[in-house]
């Protein structure tokens, strides 16, 4: 039997709360630089960039990610963005992966809508050639940027209708920012098939996540560890199997939650809240999927059993057609048991 992290390397995975330009690895951030040298305040030296990288803070956070956002300048960036990002999920053993793009972002930095769709979705048919991983776009909004935000959020979605689009989000800060505002954007998204998957109960209470749930239908929850404070909402996420997107390390290092050790996993998962394990913005929190999963075995005290329990139960929160699902967990299967032998 080989030691845990190890096999959570080898673990076949899909990754579900996982931003794209949040994504964006040291070494992925020195090549856009270097395309952009002298133009930028990122640095394009490798080294220079782990340092400039290493989370102090939140509004440290926000200012690397916003640096990498204005690295992303046309449809090549787009391109090499999403690509390398894929690559470094397959590494991991990451079958399948909704990713969160805020097209937004770019588009009002001047990448214009129909280019900025053929680059990921050019990117996408790439990536599964050449790592054979399968990957899907969320689409949100960024809450702080407000109404006009939503609006065109929506009008790209529903405009461009890449092939991998399935779902639509809302992210950015939640403290100011009330769900129910959304409600139309959210309920067009949905009335052209597309599945609702807020973030809500991040830095926020309970009450946010009902609004997500009522307001927004909401199908999963991105994060959503304040249900733990409500009875009530922990039964009827139980009742109704609506999963929450659990990041762990990323709920310390914004301060959502104090350390990892009061991280509210346990009690969701004894409420019996269907939970997948992600990694949201891995480079800039210092973490990755793999490192998620160790968390939550440690948190949950789990061995291989329990943490391919963990892979299985993302695989059944993905929107994935059940064959595409039967055939991961199929996969999930045969690696624990051989790694029992
Ligand atoms: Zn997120």
């Amino acid at each position: 039997m080989t030691d845990l992290p190890t096999f959570i390397a080898g673990l076949p995975k899909v990754e579900l709360h996982v931003h794209h330009v949040g994504s964006a690895s040291p070494r992925i951030v020195a090549e856009l630089a270097a395309r952009h040298e002298g133009r930028s305040p990122v640095p394009a030296d490798p080294e220079a960039l782990a340092d400039y990288f290493a989370f102090r803070d939140f509004a440290h956070f926000v200012e690397v990610y916003l640096s990498v956002v204005d690295l992303i300048r046309d449809a090549d960036d787009v391109w090499l963005l999403t690509h390398e990002v894929a690559r470094e999920l397959a590494r991991q053993q990451v079958r399948y992966a909704e990713l969160t793009v805020t097209p937004y972002s770019h588009v009002s930095r001047g990448i214009p809508a129909p280019a900025f769709g053929e680059a990921i979705e050019d990117a996408r048919k790439r990536a599964e050639a050449d790592f054979g991983i399968a990957l899907r776009w969320c689409f949100d909004i960024p809450g702080e940027a407000g109404l006009p935000a939503a609006e065109q959020t929506l009008r790209i979605a529903l405009d461009e209708r890449p092939d991998g689009l399935i779902s639509f989000g809302l992210g950015g800060p939640e403290i100011g920012v009330p769900r129910p505002q959304f409600k139309p954007y959210f309920d067009q998204a949905r009335a052209a098939g597309l599945r609702s998957v807020p973030h809500a109960g991040e830095t926020t209470g309970p009450e946010t996540i009902w609004d997500a749930l009522r307001e927004l239908g909401a199908e999963r929850i991105g994060h959503g560890i304040s249900a733990a404070q409500d009875p009530a909402l922990l039964a009827y996420l139980a009742e109704r199997r609506i999963p929450l997107e659990i990041a762990p390390t990323s709920n310390v290092r914004t301060r959502a939650v104090p350390s990892l050790d009061a991280h509210p996993l346990p009690r969701l998962v004894e409420a019996g809240v269907p939970v997948s394990i992600n990694s949201d913005d891995p480079p800039m929190f210092g973490t990755t999927l793999n490192d998620e999963y160790a968390v939550a075995a440690r948190l949950l005290r789990l061995g291989p059993d329990g943490v391919a329990a963990l892979a299985r139960a993302a695989v059944a929160a993905a929107f994935l057609a059940p064959a595409e699902q039967a055939r991961i967990t199929a996969e999930i299967d045969a690696y624990l048991a051989s790694a029992a032998r």
